[in-house]
């Protein structure tokens, strides 16, 4: 098993570690700060040593870090992790923007959300809406940033699955885990998003900044895309 550092304290840019597993270029450590892609947040890059990481991947509780060359090291071997920074906090800021928008368009629009995937500079996502309307699109921006100029701190802890059930708008995403999961990371923005997930997320919504639409697209009849990036 690997402890993945990043979702107790997302802010950590590096920790010290031991590998405990080389396969050619995959290494696997026994802790680490590099996020493994998952959950609509791509990977982290960054270093172990002086090596190059070019992918992070999970697997049966180890995070399979993946080398640009063969690295050469060995089991036992105690590394440095860092991760690229820069990067990672514009992750942070968009994964948190991801949640805002999600909940706007849902709970307060009932727009329901077909697809996303997080990037550094252009997010998308895509709503099942009637029709295709700019107006609607910014509607749905400016509310969501009235509520970004917020210093609204986001909470993170754990709820053992029984009571994460009993939360609306929770259920859906927790029925749907397997019950061999009994506690659930929950990421809370009070009074907006309260959601079962496994992300790196920014302390406060005033550090993600506003969204901007850099881009829509109709693409059919009930489905709409939106490109966005923070400023
Ligand atoms: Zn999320």
């Amino acid at each position: 098993m690997t402890e993945l550092i990043c979702l107790k304290d997302s802010y950590l840019k590096e920790c010290e570690a031991r590998v405990i597993e080389v396969n050619g270029k995959e290494l696997i450590l026994d802790r680490t700060v590099f996020y493994p892609r998952g959950g609509g947040q791509p990977t982290d890059f960054g270093t172990i040593n002086e090596h190059k990481i070019i992918n992070v991947s999970k697997k049966d509780g180890k995070v399979i870090h993946e080398t640009e060359i063969e690295s050469g090291l060995k089991v036992g071997d105690r590394v440095t992790c860092k991760i690229d920074w820069e990067r990672r906090y514009k992750l942070m800021r968009m994964h948190t923007a991801a949640h805002v928008l999600a909940a706007t368009a849902y709970t307060e629009l009932n727009y329901q959300i077909t697809g996303n995937q997080i990037e550094t500079d252009q997010t998308r996502f895509d709503f099942s809406m009637e029709g295709f309307d700019r107006a609607k699109f910014d509607d749905m921006v400016q509310r969501c940033n009235a509520k970004l100029k917020e210093d609204i701190e986001i909470k993170v802890y754990e709820l053992p699955r029984e009571e994460a059930l009993k939360i609306p708008g929770v259920v859906k995403l927790a029925a749907a885990l397997p019950p061999s999961i009994a506690i659930l990371r929950i990421v809370e923005i009070p009074g907006i998003d309260l959601q079962a997930d496994g992300g790196t997320h920014v302390r406060s919504l005033k550090e993600v900044g506003q969204i901007k639409i850099l881009k829509l697209d109709n693409k059919g009849s009930k489905n709409k895309r939106i490109y966005f990036g923070l400023e």
